[in-house]
């Protein structure tokens, strides 16, 4: 018999340990929504909202079109919006025509781009006219081979949609005209052209991706995560139990995490379409607009991670705005400070709790309870179906209660694997355990704490940044011998990225020269805010820079400060 947990003693008895899950196509949830609210409003876009059957019949027209450009089970369709009717509407879409969707960051540059539509293989692209120069730019050098463009006033209500291209036009210094040919798409003719029929798919949901989702994981580059059906949709059936207090097709979500991250994908899109919640698409995160939306649109429901509610607590005019609607928020992606918490809770009134999981596990896996006793500093205890222990990092054995060492989760969210890379696999997936690169420690209740990661991976801002992408580039300028990048505290961002740099003899480098390199070839949320020139860096006998040194010598200096 299933030993049982420790945490299990504290499931209150509305939250099951373990639950029945659908075994259908993720966007089951959509069609099921639909029919059940019909014309009940899904979104709310800057003041245009959509109902469900019109978000149902603008998806099955995306469906029919990927279909009529000969997309069939297990392609893949790239989307790069921010959170707009588009990103939900093509998702879906791409969904119903059996395709695998590759969420892409808007924010990314070419060269990052040209890596992930080569890697996934996208056969098409779902973009924003915006973004319409650089996927041009990278197009023949990917397998791309069709481009769909959209534009934000296309969803936008009258006089918006007229006034918008001038502010757009001001704060890209950019119009893009999109001339339609045979590979170029223009989203409000496909509309026009499109039939809400299409081929139904056959989908193993257990078998069959939903998603390829791009995370650096434990080491290096990024790396597709297969995400099944039945992941993603067993991971939302946990948050609806853990939030059990949730009134389907009463609730109002904020969307301010982007869709195109795992953790906005399911706990805001997938979850609010599936509870037949209105949903409150936010495209970019600013929080004065965040406060007077809040206000205006009364969400209940609020999930974020701890930049979001930092930005929030310290904007100047947070005292004008009422924020008493919301009731339910969950923190994730990085440690939640429990003053932001508690004050976030004494504004609100609502209640705050801090979750933890990555895009390989769909991605939620522990929380704290929402409505129940919680513990601060924790990231909670497993969700349903969820086992989590911590291996010693040397025997590879269970550690004790109270020892540090790995996190490894296992249940039904847990990825299939990393796309084309089984090596990979192999050293994250053992025995169904997914290891998750951070250390951490569990208490004699079952309560889990994260310490450190094992991975170097830089969250600042909550955006993950990966310190090899930054120093292959650094490693590009002519100028640099050895480079070095690392995650260093920073009290807004959590982290901010610092490079330690080692010229190459007779070269004189500074800081603007690094810093118009990088822009020129990363994402800016990327590129060092910080840099440090050295004569040597600290090594280990074999070679290996000790980023980790540099790091406790940064945080020694700020304690100094
Ligand atoms: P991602 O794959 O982008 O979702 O990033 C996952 C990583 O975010 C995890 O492996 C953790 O390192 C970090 N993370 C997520 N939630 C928390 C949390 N509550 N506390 C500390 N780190 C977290």
């Amino acid at each position: 018999m299933e030993k049982v947990k420790p945490w299990q003693a504290a499931y209150p008895e509305q939250i099951p340990t373990t639950i029945d899950y659908d075994e259908k196509p993720l966007q089951t949830f959509l069609e099921d929504a639909a029919n059940r609210y019909q014309e009940k409003k899904a979104l709310h876009f800057m003041g245009k909202e959509l109902s469900f059957n019109e978000v149902l019949t603008e998806s099955k027209k995306m469906a029919n079109y990927f279909q009529s450009l000969g997309v069939v089970k297990g392609d893949r369709v790239a989307i790069m919006l921010p959170n707009t009717p588009q990103s939900v509407i093509a998702y879906y879409g791409a969904l119903m025509a059996g395709a695998i969707v590759v969420q892409t960051n808007p924010l990314y540059t070419e060269r990052e781009l040209a890596y992930q539509l080569n890697d996934s293989g996208a056969k098409i692209i779902i973009c924003l006219d915006i973004l319409l120069p650089r996927v041009s730019n990278v197009k023949s050098e990917t397998p791309l081979e069709h481009v769909i463009v959209t534009r934000i006033k296309d969803y936008l209500p009258f006089p918006k949609n007229l006034i918008y291209p001038f502010i757009q036009k001001k704060q890209y210094n950019l119009v893009v005209k999109v001339e339609e040919n045979a590979e170029t798409h223009d989203w409000v003719k496909v509309m026009e052209r499109a039939q809400p029929t299409y081929q139904p798919v056959e989908v193993d949901p257990k078998e069959d991706l939903a998603l390829l989702q791009y995370t650096g994981g434990t080491t290096g580059f990024p790396k597709g995560v297969m995400l099944t059906h039945y992941n993603l949709v067993a991971n939302v059936q946990m948050c609806d139990a853990w939030l059990y207090k949730t009134k389907h097709g009463e609730e109002i979500v904020l969307g301010v995490l982007p869709f195109f991250h795992v953790y906005g994908m399911t706990t805001v899109m997938n979850m609010s379409i599936m509870v037949g919640s209105k949903m409150i698409l936010m495209p970019k995160f600013d929080a004065g607009d965040l406060l007077k939306t809040i206000d205006k649109q009364r969400p209940t429901l609020f999930p974020g991670a701890p930049t979001i509610y930092v930005g929030l607590l310290n904007h100047p005019d947070l005292k004008k705005y009422d924020l008493s609607s919301i009731e339910a928020c969950i923190s994730g992606s990085a440690p939640l400070p429990v003053d932001v918490q508690e004050k976030f809770e004494k504004v609100t009134g609502g209640r705050l709790v801090e979750g933890y999981g990555l895009t390989e596990s769909s991605p939620v896996t522990h929380a704290n309870f929402v409505w129940e006793e919680r513990v601060n500093g924790s990231i909670g205890i497993p969700w349903p179906d969820t086992d989590s222990k911590i291996f010693n990092m040397e025997t590879m054995e269970e550690a004790e209660i109270g020892e540090v060492g790995e996190v490894a989760v296992k249940g039904p969210q847990i990825m299939k694997g990393y796309w084309n890379r089984p090596e990979d696999t192999e050293n994250t997936l053992k025995d169904g355990w997914l290891l998750t690169g951070d250390l951490g420690y569990m208490d004699e209740r079952g309560y889990f704490y994260i310490v450190d990661r094992k991975k170097d991976m830089i969250i600042a801002g909550g955006y993950n940044i990966y310190p090899r992408e930054v120093e292959e580039v650094l490693y590009e300028h002519e100028g640099v011998l050895e480079a070095v990048v690392a995650g260093v505290p920073d009290p807004y961002r959590g982290e901010t990225v610092k490079a330690y740099i080692v010229p190459k003899e007779g070269y004189t480098l500074d800081e603007d020269e690094l810093n118009t390199f990088c822009r020129n070839n990363l994402a800016a949320f990327k590129v060092p805010r910080l840099y440090e020139f050295r004569d040597e860096l600290p090594k280990t006998a074999v070679g290996k820079i000790l980023r980790r040194q540099l790091v406790d010598e940064e945080k020694k200096k700020q304690q100094e400060e």
